[in-house]
Order: structure tokens, then C-alpha cells, then sequence
């Protein structure tokens, strides 16, 4: 490994590029183990995936995404412009690279290596946040089961038999079987066609942006800068490493963590990063309810997530890979609509605010990209796909410890980003 030791002792000053979830957290962790940290970001604070993602903190769902069923799915998909998977018609070659890698992924191998390597930062994900919320960021976490909602019995078969898999491979999930009568008690927000129901114990869920707004402020309060500023490159020499923007402003420090999301290979790609990022671009929107929300609700069939928020409901969905600068497309949002209108009743869909499109970071082994670089001082932290809210904290605080200590944890070890 190169990390810390290559250039000398070990990192008092830090540069973390990008302020999501992930950025923020490292830059945390990295205050309280007594590096000096400057923050930039292009946009400024949550301005990626990390604001209007469904906020759940979701250990016994954190299910990684290459499964063999997907790849069915995503074929039929080709043909189904309004399926919650879209895959543009395009000549990206990139893209079409992705999806080859992403493809051969998707099977029990390796999805089963992605669950266990994911499974520390599951056990971890609720104590990380427990751990930031008690120690200055002023925003709630709150718990609560998350309930999915089904049509038949039968198709609340496929997500037991997922909850099963994940147990065998070392994960287990506090879960119970519901039927329609339990399901319309716990979520008044179904409607007749919700026929049965599966409760995941133990969750949280919190307000994204609100969180993330938290724990800027908490890193600013411990001593650390915000810059708003573009990086254009990062390169090392004299024993430091320099980030510098498109007009040639430059900051320099002792090492640097490039936590960029899906913008990642841009920036990393050139430091022996070969593992490719794609945004998995999801939407979401807030609608009000004429039912109280007790808890997250999960409509897997349509693969929609709904999340209490600020008094009303954040509704979000879809997988649609593109770029993630590209501008929102109308007819992804009409998909979700269309496809959850039917399962839940007083939702105020007409009424719809805080529209908002962001990039899932999506590695196509299911596996993050945490660690260090081949480039001394310089290191990664992201590809978290559709976790990286749940997961940020606690990658956060593992990458803090590499960094300072110049050893790989060995919770880290299948995520290295040389990989
Ligand atoms: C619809 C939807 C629902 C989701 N629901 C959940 C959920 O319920 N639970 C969960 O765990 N996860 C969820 N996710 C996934 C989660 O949002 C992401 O995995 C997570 O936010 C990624 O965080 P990040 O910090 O890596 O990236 P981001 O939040 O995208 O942050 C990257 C930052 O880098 C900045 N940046 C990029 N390039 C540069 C540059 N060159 N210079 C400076 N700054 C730069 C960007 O402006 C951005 O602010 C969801 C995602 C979506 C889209």
C-alpha cells in the first residue's frame, strides 16, 4: 500500500474534494484524529447525490446491486422507456464499457463478495451516525422499521428469499412477514392493491440534506475551511500533494481525499483508479399526505422509496444512466408517479415540490473504491451506489484511521480503489 508513510509522517493538513456524505464524514473523523482539514467543493455543501436521496440508514437493506435478477431486468428494461432501470440509447463508449463489467458482476459470486465486504460497514453504519449526531451535528436520526409493500403475497416472496441470501452470507435482518390487514395498520398510506408487506427492523432514516448541512457546519465549527471552487487536477511533489482549480488557484496539504461521487474517475483515474464510476442518476420529489407517515415505505415491484420528510413524504425512484451533469428528463419523473399512483392513497401528487435529480456513484462490482491511491498521499472515497448515505460515516471513519495511521483496516481491504 502507499499512503501516509510514502511521504514522510504521517498527514497533519488534509484536502477533501467534494462535500457529500462521504466527504463531509472524512473530513470529520480526520478533525478528530487532529489533521487540519480544508473542504472543497464545485458547488458547495450537499450539492451532489447527498441531498434528495430517500435518507434511509439502512443496514438490513443495503443490498448490493448486481444481482443476477438485474440483469434480466435491466434487458427488458432496454425496451421499456418508462421501467424504474433506464439505459439511454447511446454511443457512450464508456458507458458501454460500464455495463459490460457491470454485467459479468451480476452473479451469487459476486454479489456475495459484495454483501460481506459491505457487512462492516452495515454493522458500523448506525453507530457512525450515532456517533456524529452526538458530538455537534445538530440533526435528527431517527428510528424506525422500514415497511415494504406488495401486491400478492407471492411477490413479497422475492424480497424474503433476498433477506434470506443476505443472512446466509453473514447478514442478518430483523424482519417479519406482514399481511394486508398488519400492512394497512402499520402504513396507512396503502391502498387496496398493497395486498401484503414485509417490516425491516432496526432502521433509521434522516433528513439528507439537513444531515449533510449538520455536518458541514460541525466541520466548520472544529476549525475546517469551505472553499466553493472546481478542481481541475491534483499532483504531488515536495512531499505534498496540490489541488488546483480551472483559473489556477492552488491549495496544498499534507494528502488529499477525493470523495467526488459520481464525478470520481475524473479526478482519480489518473492515480491508477481503473475501477469505473458511473452515475446511476435517481429523482425525487416531496409531495403532501392526508395520512400520517410513520415510517419509510418501500414499494419494491416499482422499486420506489418513500421517506417521511419535513411533515410530508419524499418520494423517490428510478436508475437512469447518464451523465450526472445532464439536465432532469421530465419522463423519469412521470415513470415514478405513474408506477406508485396506484399503490398509495392521499398523496397530493399534483402538488409536488423540491423536484430533484442527483447521480448514485456505481462501481460494477457492487464494492466502494476506499483507500489509497498509487500516488503517495492522494486517496479515494466513494462509489457507494445507492448506500453512500448509509455507508458515508462510516467509510469515513475507517479512511481517517488509514490515513493517520498509514495501515489498511482490514475492513477496507476489499475496497481498495488499485483493485
Ligand atoms: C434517488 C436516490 C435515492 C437514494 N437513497 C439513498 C438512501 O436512502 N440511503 C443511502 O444510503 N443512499 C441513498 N442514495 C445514494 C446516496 O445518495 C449516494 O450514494 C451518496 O450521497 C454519495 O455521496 P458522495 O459524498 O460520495 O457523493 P455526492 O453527494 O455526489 O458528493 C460529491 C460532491 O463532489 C463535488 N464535486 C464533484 N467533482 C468535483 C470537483 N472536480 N471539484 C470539486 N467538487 C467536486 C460535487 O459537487 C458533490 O457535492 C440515493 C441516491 C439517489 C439518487
Amino acid at each position: 500500500m502507499v499512503g501516509a508513510e510514502g511521504i514522510g509522517n504521517w498527514p497533519r493538513s488534509a484536502i477533501v474534494v467534494g462535500a457529500g456524505i462521504v466527504g463531509l464524514s472524512t473530513a470529520w473523523f480526520l478533525q478528530e484524529r487532529g489533521v487540519t482539514v480544508t473542504v472543497v467543493d464545485r458547488r458547495g455543501v450537499a450539492a451532489g447525490a447527498s441531498w434528495g436521496n430517500a435518507g434511509w440508514i439502512a443496514p438490513g437493506l443495503a443490498i448490493p446491486l448486481n444481482e443476477p435478477s438485474v440483469l434480466r431486468y435491466g434487458l427488458r428494461s432496454l425496451l421499456n422507456p418508462a421501467a424504474p432501470l433506464h439505459i439511454p440509447a447511446t454511443l457512450d463508449p464508456g458507458l458501454w464499457a460500464f455495463l459490460t463489467r457491470f454485467a459479468a458482476n451480476c452473479r451469487w459470486s459476486s454479489w456475495t463478495r459484495a454483501v460481506r465486504a459491505n457487512l462492516p460497514l452495515n454493522e458500523e453504519c448506525v453507530e457512525a451516525y450515532e456517533v456524529l449526531a452526538g458530538n455537534g451535528v445538530e440533526a435528527p436520526v431517527v428510528e424506525a422499521p422500514i415497511t415494504a409493500g406488495f401486491r400478492t403475497p407471492r411477490q413479497a416472496v422475492a424480497l424474503l428469499r433476498e433477506l434470506r441470501r443476505l443472512a446466509e452470507a453473514g447478514q442478518r435482518v430483523e424482519h417479519t412477514a406482514l399481511d394486508a390487514r398488519a400492512l394497512a395498520e402499520r402504513v396507512p398510506l396503502a391502498s387496496g392493491e398493497l395486498r401484503a408487506g414485509v417490516r425491516i427492523d432496526g432502521q433509521r432514516y434522516v433528513d439528507p440534506g439537513r444531515f449533510v448541512h449538520a455536518l458541514g457546519e460541525a466541520v466548520v465549527e472544529r476549525g475546517a475551511t469551505v472553499s466553493t471552487f472546481e478542481v481541475a487536477g491534483v499532483r504531488t511533489g515536495g512531499g505534498k500533494v496540490v489541488v488546483r482549480s480551472g483559473d489556477g488557484d492552488v491549495l496544498s496539504a499534507d494528502a488529499v481525499v477525493l470523495a467526488t461521487g459520481a464525478w470520481l474517475p475524473r479526478l482519480a483515474s489518473r492515480w491508477g483508479v481503473r475501477v469505473p464510476v458511473r452515475a446511476g442518476r435517481g429523482y425525487s420529489f416531496t409531495v403532501p399526505v392526508d395520512h400520517p407517515v410513520p415510517g419509510p415505505i418501500y414499494l419494491p415491484d416499482v422499486r420506489v422509496a418513500c421517506t417521511p420528510y419535513q411533515g410530508a413524504l419524499r418520494v423517490a425512484g428510478t436508475m437512469e444512466f447518464r451523465d450526472p451533469d445532464a439536465p432532469r428528463v421530465p419522463a423519469r419523473l412521470e415513470a415514478i408517479i405513474a408506477s406508485a399512483r396506484p399503490l398509495l392513497r392521499g398523496v397530493r401528487w399534483e402538488e409536488r415540490t423540491d423536484v430533484w435529480v442527483g447521480p448514485r456513484p456505481v462501481t460494477p462490482d457492487g464494492r466502494p473504491l476506499v483507500g489509497a491511491t498509487a500516488a503517495p498521499g492522494i486517496y479515494v472515497a466513494g462509489g457507494h451506489g445507492m448506500w453512500g448515505l448509509a455507508h458515508g460515516p462510516a467509510t469515513g471513519r475507517l479512511l481517517a484511521e488509514q490515513i493517520t495511521t498509514g495501515k489498511q483496516p482490514a475492513a477496507l481491504r476489499e475496497f481498495d480503489p488499485l483493485r
